[in-house]
């Protein structure tokens, strides 16, 4: 991710903020702009706009879920109540049931960093409607107890919100023999699957996809069924980027357009902190994805991950990122990027259906 500044003051702010922590200036995500913005009320209180001279944005609102932790913007002429990420999950959880409003304001915070990055590649993300039945919708379920939820089926992406739990998280981790188990890396695994309708079913890349993947008309229940059968920490790290990715073709496809979002975000935020050598500086891959090689994006991102590793080791932290790509799972991170840069949509505007 980008590092962003205030307007104001020129401190840094984070994706996240609501404020400027130095100046106390208001600040709200502008999706438009892809950044936090600082923004001034207008004469009634709930109408904001960019205080940035030259700014052309119109008058904003902040989403009806600020209170929640939200604060991305949307236009004040929309005559809609939510921003664009919060429009993409259906309903929220009781106010009365807090365990849950807390699990769902910390997946919501991770979905709009993924919402984020899928725009800084320019995706295509549309909200699934009767009209756009190639959308997308999220479903965030908290129904403790009942395991299994978390999945996609034809655009309906199901999250279990017992996954933004760190203990039940970390215990379903080490009873799968898994080295790695987020909240992002759940989201970016699912929008994985919504992809590959997208950007591999609906289009000619299939024999590509099952030269390397292998047939994803395989039975997927039995061979999902088997892998939590047999669940190891060992598998071959030359062929699947995880244990998982070895259970099907589509999870395989999942994982590993999920582990190349983690790769890009991680040399993404390398180089807005200046990390990575002055050939590369400034080069975001979200922004130049068309015109980057996949080795050239692996290359800048192993001596950063080998650093950050080391340094997690040097405070008794756990490996932050205890994954190395080699053999096929390069050939199959390769191809998640060819299918990801010829399918950017740079010129588009936001549709906002
Ligand atoms: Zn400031
Ligand atoms: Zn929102
Ligand atoms: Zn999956």
């Amino acid at each position: 991710m980008r590092l962003f500044h205030c307007d104001r003051c020129g401190a840094a702010i984070s994706f996240g903020a609501h404020a400027c922590d130095a100046c106390g200036a208001s600040v709200g995500y502008v999706p438009e702009l892809r950044r936090p913005r600082v923004i001034v009320p207008a004469s009634d209180p709930t109408v904001f706009h960019v205080a940035a001279p030259g700014d052309v944005s119109g008058p904003m609102w902040r989403c009806l879920n600020a209170a929640w932790g939200c604060n991305w913007m949307l236009p004040a002429d929309s005559g809609r109540t939510w921003c664009r990420s919060c429009r993409l999950t259906r309903g929220r959880p009781d106010t009365g049931r807090p365990e849950a409003i807390a699990a769902w304001t910390t997946v919501e915070a991770a979905k709009r960093r993924l919402v984020h990055q899928l725009d800084e590649f320019a995706l295509p993300i549309e909200i699934g409607s009767a009209s756009m039945p190639d959308g997308l919708v999220f479903d965030l379920v908290y129904l403790p107890g009942e395991g299994g939820i978390t999945g996609h089926l034809d655009g309906l992406v199901t999250l279990d919100l017992a996954e933004a739990d760190d203990v039940h998280r970390d215990r379903l981790r080490r009873r799968l023999g898994e080295p790695f188990r987020t909240v992002i890396g759940h989201l970016r695994h699912e929008i994985g699957h919504y992809y590959w309708m997208r950007l591999v079913g609906q289009t000619n890349e299939i024999g590509s996809f099952r030269r390397l993947f292998g047939d994803e008309r395989r039975d997927y229940r039995e061979a999902v069924d088997q892998y939590y059968a047999t669940a190891s920490p060992t598998w071959d790290r030359t062929r699947f980027v995880t244990g998982y990715a070895g259970s099907h073709p589509l999870e395989d496809w999942a994982e590993t357009f999920a582990h190349y979002l983690h790769i890009v975000d991680a040399v993404d935020t390398a180089v807005a902190h200046d990390l990575v050598p002055p050939d590369r500086a400034g080069v975001l891959v979200t922004e130049a994805v068309g015109t980057l090689g996949f080795v050239d994006i692996l290359d800048a991102w192993r001596p950063i991950n080998a650093a950050v590793n080391a340094i997690a080791e040097t405070v008794g932290a756990a490996t932050v990122y205890p994954f190395d790509p080699a053999g096929t799972v390069v050939d199959k991170l390769t191809f998640v990027h060819d299918q990801i840069s010829s399918h950017t949509e740079r010129d588009r505007f936001y549709s906002d259906a």
